[in-house]
């Protein structure tokens, strides 16, 4: 990484002016508590008495049977409180927002989930939290609203633009200008300007730490090849950091296309993107040749996002790691996979992850083994899966 937040030229602080004191202070605040062991050692405990972890590593034996290639191991992340790796980065931002002294917490949410795992740890450490939500997105879970409300914070809904995540990110900015000497604003994803990318990849890395410690104990050695969905791109660049100086592990990371990146209707921003500056960040997006924003599709809501973290523009441009795109199609033929050769319902995103990881076992072959991401439960995709197949 090069210097204040930049991978290679990506990343970085593209900020109006309103926003430069927040995140220099926040700047200021990541920089003091990631060295602080005190607040190290809290969090840690939070995150095992809490939310589960470590989360297993669990061979999939009649999956890879099935598949025929590569040992399939699967970090379970489904298996931490709320369902997802959501909360490793909510309980360390929110963690951190208490440290500095904030009494309020906001975030913004496309489908929910990262609403909701805000609104937990807000719950657990006593802090108020609002959190923005696009009118059309409220309309389609209304189920994590009322969650959010259950937890105990208040969901603001955005009018304005497509009314969906991208709006909401915006709405939430705003809000932080104004407030940021008691307000935190939690960010999702390793997007956003710095030091966001840096943060919460440093606190989604548990997931890629446990992961290699696992390995290692479970076979001996490294594993092969790394698999993760990418939406913003937190869980993937979690399993990945890790292992970032063992050049003899690949990485692949699983964008969402959608309906075919053809169709122009995917959120596949590695594959098919071009580089700009999208909420305070250089990176690739999709757009338009006039630079508007695209409208975005993936059957799974924690996908649809127009842009990706600056670190895996980066990774991919390198050639660190590989990115292809998988679509709903795939995806949902590897929820039902794994669903019946293992007993686990993945959600939907992740499925994307173990359709990419059937293509990776293949071809790695099967003295082989590759270590996937399952980045959340799929009980919350249940309703749309049964709904799609004429089901409900
Ligand atoms: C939100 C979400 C994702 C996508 O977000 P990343 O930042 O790319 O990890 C993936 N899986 C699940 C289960 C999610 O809830």
């Amino acid at each position: 990484m090069t210097a204040d937040g930049y991978f290679g030229r990506f990343g970085g602080f593209y900020v109006p002016e309103v926003l430069v004191f927040a995140l220099k202070e926040l700047q200021a605040g990541y920089r003091r508590f990631s060295q602080d062991s005190d607040f190290k050692d809290d969090l840690h405990n939070l995150l095992c008495t809490y939310a589960g972890r470590p989360t297993p590593l669990y061979f999939a034996k009649r999956l890879t049977d099935v598949v025929g290639g590569a040992s399939i191991y699967l970090k379970r992340e489904d298996l931490a409180h709320t369902g997802s790796h959501k909360i490793n980065n909510a309980l360390g931002q929110a963690l951190l927002a208490k440290r500095m002294g904030k009494s309020r917490v906001i975030a913004e949410t496309g489908a929910g989930q990262h609403g909701v795992a805000t609104a937990t740890a807000c719950a657990l450490l006593g802090l108020d939290c609002e959190v923005y939500m696009g009118e059309t997105d409220v309309e389609r879970q209304k189920l994590n609203c009322y969650r959010m409300n259950l937890l105990g914070a208040k969901v603001n809904v955005v009018r304005s633009g497509s009314r969906t995540l991208k709006d909401s990110i915006n709405e939430a900015m705003r809000d932080y200008a104004s407030t940021s000497d008691h307000t935190h604003y939690l960010i999702g994803s390793v997007v956003g300007p710095h030091p966001y990318p840096t943060m919460v990849r440093d606190f989604q890395s548990v997931i890629g730490a446990e992961a290699k410690e696992q390995t290692l104990a479970q076979t001996g050695r490294l594993p092969d090849a790394l698999v993760a969905c990418v939406g913003g791109g937190s869980n993937s660049i979690g399993l990945f950091h890790p292992f970032a100086e063992d050049k003899e592990v690949q990485m692949f990371g699983a964008e969402a296309a959608g309906e075919g990146i053809e169709t122009g209707r995917h959120s596949a921003s590695v594959v098919a993107g071009r580089e700009g500056v999208l909420h305070g960040s250089r990176t690739l997006i999709l757009q338009d040749d006039d630079g508007q924003i695209s409208e975005t599709a993936s059957v799974a809501a924690g996908l649809d996002y127009p842009a990706v973290g600056p670190e895996h523009a980066f990774l991919s441009g390198i050639g660190r790691a590989k990115y292809s795109a998988v679509t709903d199609r795939e995806a949902v033929s590897a929820f039902h996979q794994l669903s019946e050769a293992e007993g686990i319902i993945p959600a939907l995103e992740s499925a994307h992850a173990m359709h990419l990881a059937t293509i990776v076992a293949r071809d790695l072959g099967s003295e082989k083994a590759l270590v996937v991401c399952l980045s959340g439960r799929g009980d919350k995709d249940v309703d749309q899966i049964a709904r799609l197949e004429g089901m409900l």
